[in-house]
């Protein structure tokens, strides 16, 4: 009889949640049902939705980028990162103008199409007008052949337009949780960390021409289903081109870690941060999702994963070996004992494995951001 009732209770439920998948838009209230269910049978239902949303739309296509992470020096403080400038367990580096070009020229031989250079925050002169230079080198060097996003935290509207200017064409600034209150808890409480500040650079990096992207961490201590629900509905007002989120993973020289009690399980993060980006993918069908490196230390193919609930893109790590390890934004990350042809490989048969095909020498732009623009000549071309 037990049984019977469950078996009835679950398929009124998969009603429910075939219903939702039904609708044009989904509300708030549809969001927190499609978020929180975690009946086996709907995330099979969710996901095929997802996937199909993306085959029809972005299709089965990968897209890569290098990714380069450029320095690990910071003058921020954020609560849960494994850089922030008040670890003083950290070897700090910069790497040389030689390693990033090399970086840069391997992306371009090998038709990676696109780079990413990510960094710690500072917005003293020497560091933006470096990035300023390197952007000029990396065009010169690769006849304009890769597309270059930077993630290098908040600049002056100045400082945004001059690396447009120089050869930059995405940039990617996680607003890490939307919500306000929860922003405040992860961050330390002072003039240099606040969500007003945050909001406001990533709207001028909107304004200045990027294609734009944002994100948030999934699994936060005091994170709520109904502020992730807000988080994908934050990132549709906001008109967004590209998403990177992923799940929290605590780094144990961080303030933050003391919440570890308060954080869900790994498992439930994973399944969280998948369902994300499969609701994301039916709601925003033609942004640029991103598989993360944080997926992938959490559970073994971790990007495939991504891919399968309805991300794009992967990033391939470029770092030189030897700075991999003083670049850790949270424990255990996956990758740092790789050099770039081992990523590399690791991707492509990743890749084959989930049986989608990499688009080579492609910029890789966001159907989103092309439409918006009216760029039909280069969403022929992508
Ligand atoms: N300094 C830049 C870019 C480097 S940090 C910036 O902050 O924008 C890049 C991203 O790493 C952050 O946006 C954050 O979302 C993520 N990150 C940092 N610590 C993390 C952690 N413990 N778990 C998961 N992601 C983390
Ligand atoms: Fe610095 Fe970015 Fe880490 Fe914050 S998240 S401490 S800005 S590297």
């Amino acid at each position: 009889m037990t049984a019977l009732w469950n078996h009835l209770i679950s398929c009124n439920l998969s009603d429910t949640i075939r219903q939702i998948l039904q609708k044009k838009d989904f509300s708030r209230e549809d969001l927190i049902a499609l978020l929180s269910d975690n009946n086996p049978e709907n995330a099979r239902l969710i996901t095929e939705k997802a996937y199909k949303v993306k085959e029809t739309v972005v299709g089965r296509k990968v897209l890569l980028r290098g990714l380069i992470e450029l320095s690990n020096i910071c003058s921020k403080n954020c609560l849960y990162c494994g850089i922030r400038a008040g670890n003083y367990n950290v070897n700090r580096y910069v790497l040389q103008e030689e390693e990033v070009l090399a970086a840069a020229e391997f992306a371009y031989k090998q038709h990676f199409g696109s780079i990413v250079i990510q960094s710690g925050e500072r917005s003293d002169l020497a560091f933006t007008d470096y990035i300023d230079g390197l952007l000029q080198k990396i065009k010169k060097q690769t006849y304009g052949g890769l597309a270059v996003t930077l993630s290098c935290g908040e600049q002056k509207a100045s400082v945004y337009k001059n690396w447009l200017e120089s050869g930059a064409h995405r940039y990617l600034l996680r607003i890490e949780a939307s919500n306000p209150e929860l922003f405040r808890y992860i961050h330390p409480n002072d003039s240099h960390h606040t969500y007003e500040k945050r909001l406001k650079a990533l709207k001028v990096i909107q304004q200045t021409g990027y294609q734009a992207g944002t994100g948030v961490m999934i699994g936060l201590p005091g994170q709520t289903i109904e502020n992730l629900a807000d988080d994908l509905l934050f990132f549709k007002d906001i008109d967004i081109d590209m998403i990177g989120m992923g799940p929290y993973v605590p780094h144990e020289k961080t303030p933050l870690v003391i919440d570890h009690g308060m954080i869900p399980s790994v498992e439930e993060r994973v399944r969280l941060s998948l369902r994300m980006i499969s609701l994301l993918r039916i709601l925003m069908p033609e942004i640029n999702i991103a598989s993360t490196t944080a997926l992938e230390t959490l559970i073994p193919d971790g990007k495939k994963a991504g891919i399968l609930a309805g991300a794009n893109v992967v990033m391939v790590n470029l770092t030189p070996q030897k700075q991999r390890e003083n670049y850790l934004l949270y424990k255990n990350k996956a990758g740092i004992y790789n050099d770039e042809w081992k990523d590399f490989q690791g991707f492509i048969k990743m890749v084959d494995r989930s049986g989608e095909t990499v688009l080579w020498d492609k910029a890789g732009s966001s159907c989103h951001f092309l439409k918006k623009m009216n760029v039909l000549s280069e969403i022929l071309n992508e």
